[in-house]
């Protein structure tokens, strides 16, 4: 056996093929990522695991009806996807709107999430309606029994929708089964915490489920921004209220 020096890498030097110290190295981090997820509650083979929850942060964003879509980009234009969002089939299309407001600012580059739905909805955080003059109802996305007006441009007309601006509550994507398995339900809201220098609870977070749907917080830049919070941050499930 070799003599080693204060750090012991004479040993390791002498003991190892440079091809063999890459490997043991490699190990080394690997083992440490694995035992780092695990004291997190997080398993890299299955994904996060509750409850501990991946941030997604919603931008504002617009959801059209086909027919609205039509509306503003024309008869022939082509609702095409730029890229999938995280959530089974939902994707960031590669079409955007100018809103504006009835104070006649508007905010331009608002972009369509598809598929195409039922309804014609703009999300927009507080700081948005602050900007814009309006003062949309905080609520579950598609309840737009209080939403209010925004007028929204395309590249082919321009339509005023009376009741279409909200500012989504915050939510999380669970799908049943897991849910279940928490002694959670769709419409039960609870609290959360966000980790971090600005370390912040959240309440009246509502529980949203679907089966199809992998686990997910979404919070606007709005809630995101005021606890300095990006995504790839885990947001620590509390309780229910
Ligand atoms: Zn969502």
């Amino acid at each position: 056996m070799s003599t080693t020096d204060g750090c012991g890498c004479s040993k390791l030097v002498t003991k190892y093929s440079d091809e063999e110290l890459v490997n043991l190295v490699v190990k080394e981090i690997y083992d440490f990522i694995q035992s780092d997820f695990n004291s997190k509650g997080l398993n890299n083979q299955t994904g996060p695991q509750f409850p501990f929850i991946p941030l997604g942060i919603s931008n504002r964003h617009i959801h059209l009806t086909e027919e609205t879509f039509h509306t503003l980009f024309g008869d022939n234009a082509e609702f095409e996807s730029m890229r999938p969002l995280y959530q089974p089939g939902e994707f960031a299309s590669k079409h955007t709107l100018t809103i504006v407001g009835p104070k006649l600012r508007s905010i331009s580059n608002v972009r369509i999430l598809g598929p195409l739905r039922k309804y014609d909805q703009v999300e927009v955080s507080l700081t948005d309606a602050i900007f814009l003059g309006i003062n949309p109802p905080v609520v579950n996305s598609g309840s737009l029994g209080n939403a209010v007006p925004l007028t929204l441009v395309g590249p082919n007309s321009s339509v005023y929708l009376e009741k279409c601006a909200i500012i989504a509550n915050r939510h999380i994507h669970i799908s049943d089964k897991e849910a279940e398995k928490h002694g959670l339900k769709n419409g039960d809201f609870c609290k959360v915490k966000i980790p971090g220098e600005k370390s912040t609870v959240f309440e009246n977070v509502l529980i949203r489920t679907n089966k199809n749907w992998k686990l997910q917080i979404h919070l606007d830049t709005d809630d995101a921004n005021a606890a300095n919070v990006r995504e790839s941050t885990f947001v620590e499930f509390i309780e229910k209220m």
